[in-house]
């Protein structure tokens, strides 16, 4: 059964060390991404594609069209593109992991058997009571799984594995693109723009079931520098100038309900995520983020208004606040072309699923490649709790991720015909 060999795909994946490291300032970070780069390669010439290995660490190849002379669609079926991320996150283990498959999951807690035992339960993560009767797969909770982004690596390799071995299913040219370092902001940077082959992509690095995402936010990071004076606090008198007075109250002013732990959906927030410094000098780093891009640029009138405001509070000390665009919301870019989400939503229920159109309360690769010139919105791989030890994902949501990658594939014909 093709499901069986999609298991057995997503276990070889998971089990390759792919961790990113953001400190690095390499490409890829992490030279061990490039073995899961060389397997992939292999596995795609095995099926009789050209798959090509850049310097950078990203896989590439093209599935030819393969529509009967006298198809109407013969040659105006646009190329579409499929891409995931080889490498996790930093934020857990991700070395010497070991899938466990629990399958038929019947409800109720399910164990990790890593040291000591961890426990999943539909408590903590209320998705499990939506796949009684699943083949759930988890790390043994030790180490993360590799669901974001491996789940997305098999899925679209198993769909290509399935259009080759089947002449029945009608596509057009299928680019495929497998970036590294997707986890520490970098895997759109060194993207082969033009040697992709295909203007129109999806990014298979979605969450929970059915998700199909056209938006991410708007990202900038801000950070303050503050600089003082230091002196022995002994002979401190009219002297010493604290910088740690004046980043406090830079923190204070900071709105509250506009915070990541006070805001869902499609608000959008400020959030200091490091302060690094003592009293003559400090940094405080932080994200702004909101969908709408007036509303960012709000935020950032505000952040300038509190250096204004501290430092007539705090004249002595001198604040400069530096703000940098990361990604922009990808939505106003996907829209150019309505078809691309629609047949997405069509693929997901032709495959039997209801699609839930949402938002990601982030960014993926596919949020700068849609102002590099290939528009990619986002769908679901099937994965839960990423970026974590409780990562798991249910093989028969990937199987569906598997089949909406080849109904996106036939409906793009359908729409050239
Ligand atoms: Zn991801």
């Amino acid at each position: 059964m093709s499901t069986d060999r999609l298991l057995e795909r997503f276990v070889r994946y998971c089990k390759i060390h792919t961790t990113s490291d953001e400190d690095s300032p390499t490409t890829p970070s992490t030279r061990w991404q490039i073995d899961l780069a060389k397997l992939l390669r292999a596995e795609l010439d095995e099926m009789g594609l050209t798959a090509r290995l850049d310097e950078h660490g990203y896989v590439y190849a093209i599935l030819p069209e393969n529509l009967p002379d006298d198809h109407p669609a013969k040659g105006k079926v646009p190329a579409i593109g499929f891409i995931a991320h080889m490498d996790t996150s930093p934020d857990a283990p991700g070395k010497d992991v070991e899938p466990q498959v629990h399958r038929n999951y019947q409800g109720g807690e399910i164990t990790l058997p890593g040291d000591p035992p961890q426990v999943l339960s539909p408590q903590d993560t209320p998705q499990l009571k939506d796949h009684i009767g699943d083949d759930i797969i988890t790390s043994d909770g030790t180490t993360l799984l590799g669901a974001d982004d491996k789940a997305g690596v098999a899925e679209i390799m198993e769909a290509v594995e399935r259009m080759i071995g089947d002449p029945s299913i009608l596509h057009g040219p299928i680019c495929i693109g497998f970036t590294p370092d997707e986890e520490v902001g970098r895997g759109a940077d060194q993207f082969d723009v033009d040697g992709f082959g295909a203007r129109i992509a999806y990014t298979m690095d979605g969450g929970e079931l059915g998700k199909i995402e056209k938006e991410t936010f708007n990202a900038h990071s801000a950070t303050f520098k503050l600089k003082g004076y230091n002196v022995h606090p002994g002979q401190a008198k009219d002297k010493m100038v604290n910088t740690l007075y004046a980043a406090a109250e830079i923190i204070r002013r900071l709105p509250e309900d506009a915070r990541p732990e006070t805001t869902e959906g499609r608000q959008g927030y400020l959030h200091p995520r490091l302060i690094n410094g003592s009293v003559d000098a400090c940094t405080i780093h932080l994200l702004v983020r909101d969908f709408d891009i007036d509303a960012s640029a709000k935020k950032i009138l505000l952040l300038e208004r509190i250096v204004d405001e501290v430092r007539a509070r705090f004249p002595k000390t001198e604040i400069e606040l530096e703000v940098k665009e990361r990604y922009l919301n990808m939505g106003p870019k996907v829209d150019e072309n309505p078809r691309i989400v629609e047949i997405a939503l069509e693929a997901a229920r032709r495959a039997g699923i209801e699609p839930k159109p949402s938002v990601i309360r982030g960014g993926t690769d596919g949020a700068r490649l849609s102002y590099m010139g290939i528009l990619t919105p986002n769908i679901f791989t099937g994965g839960v709790n990423y970026h974590s030890v409780r990562e798991w994902v249910p093989l028969q949501a990937m199987e569906k991720a598997t089949q909406v990658i080849v109904e996106i594939a036939k409906l793009w014909v359908e729409e050239g015909t």
